[in-house]
């Protein structure tokens, strides 16, 4: 009773879970242990999981970890999530993440950091599990859930799949419905598992995918057998290296350990070659007007009317106000200001039109890659191990924003990535490897990634 008193005591530390949902597990369960028992089981029968706070969930409230939204409890269920329960998961809970996903280390939460079950050796200091699924990362990690859903705006599923030393896919663009997911950047956003291995994200995103009506961005394009392609290997295969990638001041760990993998993908029967990929040192700028521009817009609805905070005022602009001004973060009001500017007239032309132009370059930067014959390309997931919370980003928040810059070309190109379990630092933090693929062919990530895990 003691040991598992104190591992709860544990669990709750770690401010995974911003929500827990033990009613609905329990119902779940039972049902799953019934279809079991009748020989009925469906693919995901019983198995726990847990759900970002930015899926929408029937009867259960979903934030985005905003104080904007307490209170709002959905009477509908995101589309990827009621797959899910299609398929015989069970829901633990909901997990914490940054506001609206704004960010790279969930320390944007309205519930406060989630933390990170690992630890520098010899270092008691609290690392931050990424973001901004950082709660799914942390709980995945941690063995608070068998597997989460999380979602991946610009590296919000690879690199906190990286910092934990587990698996995250952001799938292409469309392969799952965005209905009843929480709108960050539109046209950027996506969902994806965060699991312990390889087959259970190639399982996990089984579920997920499919087509929907009710989002027309996703893909009218059937599901293939994704667990079948886990062990598939990779003789034959043709991976690319990005020479752009090798950025100045990468530490010698990150580049032996893409070394590394380069070489157990060879020694599996690949031919690794050099690419280039000549606009990658614009995908960020360009990435920070694309991705605040589409979340002002997206963010307008918050008007304390429709969803969740209300603050009153003397009349309906000053109610507005005062809502938005409570209910909103420092990173969501940055991010809403950036946004706003960049689509005002006058400046639209020189920001968000460059910016689109850029991203359709990058775009292309890639379809040359693959026309070449390349059928995927090996990168590191982040420049660096997970850092100490409180550590970056509070005085220049481009310190946090340069976190991304090998996962958000992925999203600016519409891509699949996944981040694959590669080594770990000197301090012995996990380091993760990513794998960009084809439009639409996650098999080949889910083939390699094996080999890589
Ligand atoms: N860290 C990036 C940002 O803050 C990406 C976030 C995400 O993928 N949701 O925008």
């Amino acid at each position: 009773a003691k040991a598992h008193q104190q591992a709860m005591g544990a669990a709750k530390s770690l401010n995974a879970y911003v929500r827990e949902t033990p009613d609905q597990a329990l119902a779940m369960a039972v049902a799953a242990d019934e279809r079991i028992a009748r020989g009925e089981a469906r693919p995901l029968e019983g198995l726990p999981i847990g759900v970002k706070d930015l899926f929408c969930t029937e009867g259960v409230e979903s934030t985005a970890c905003s104080n904007i939204l307490k209170g709002f409890t959905p009477r509908y269920e995101s589309t990827v999530s009621a797959n899910l329960w299609h398929a015989g998961a069970v829901m633990l809970g909901k997990l914490n993440c940054d506001e609206f996903a704004m960010g790279s280390s969930n320390e944007t939460s309205a519930f406060g950091p989630a933390v990170s079950p690992w630890r520098r050796a010899g270092d008691e200091t609290p690392l931050v599990p990424g973001g901004s699924s950082g709660g799914s990362a942390a709980a995945v990690s941690a063995r608070l859930c068998l597997a989460a859903t999380a979602t991946d705006t610009g590296g919000s599923i690879r690199q906190p799949a990286a910092f934990t030393g587990t698996v995250g896919i952001k799938p292409t663009y469309g392969r799952c419905s965005r209905w009843g997911i929480v709108a960050f950047a539109s046209s950027l956003d996506q969902a994806g598992p965060i699991t312990r291995t390889v087959r259970d994200s190639a399982m996990m995103l089984q579920a997920m995918a499919g087509p929907d009506a009710r989002d027309t961005t996703c893909a009218d394009l059937p599901v293939p057998d994704f667990e079948a392609a886990v062990g598939r290997g990779v003789k034959g295969l043709k991976i690319g290296i990005p020479k752009e990638y090798r950025v100045p001041g990468m530490p010698a760990e990150i580049e032996r350990l893409w070394e590394a993998g380069q070489a157990w993908l060879r020694e599996a029967g690949a031919e690794i070659v050099e690419v280039s990929l000549p606009h990658t040192q614009y995908a960020l700028p360009a990435y920070y007007i694309v991705a605040p521009a589409e979340a002002s817009s997206n963010l307008a609805r918050y008007d304390g009317v429709r969803y969740g905070l209300r603050v009153e005022g003397k009349d309906i602009l000053d109610m507005y106000e005062r809502t938005r001004a409570a209910g909103f973060g420092r990173e969501v009001k940055r991010r809403v200001m950036i946004g706003t500017y960049v689509l005002s007239a006058g400046y639209y032309d020189a920001y968000y039109l460059r910016a689109q132009k850029i991203r359709t370059l990058i775009k292309r930067d890639f379809e040359n890659v693959y026309a070449d014959g390349v059928d995927a390309i090996l990168t590191p997931t982040t420049p660096s191990a997970a850092f100490g919370i409180g550590e970056k980003g509070s005085g220049d928040p481009v310190e946090m924003y340069l976190n991304d810059i090998f996962t958000v070309t992925v999203n600016m190109a519409g891509l699949p990535g996944i981040s694959v379990p590669g080594g770990f630092d000197a301090k012995g933090l996990p380091l993760g490897l990513q794998l960009i693929g084809r439009p639409f062919d996650e098999e080949t990530l889910f083939a390699a990634g094996q080999i890589i895990e």
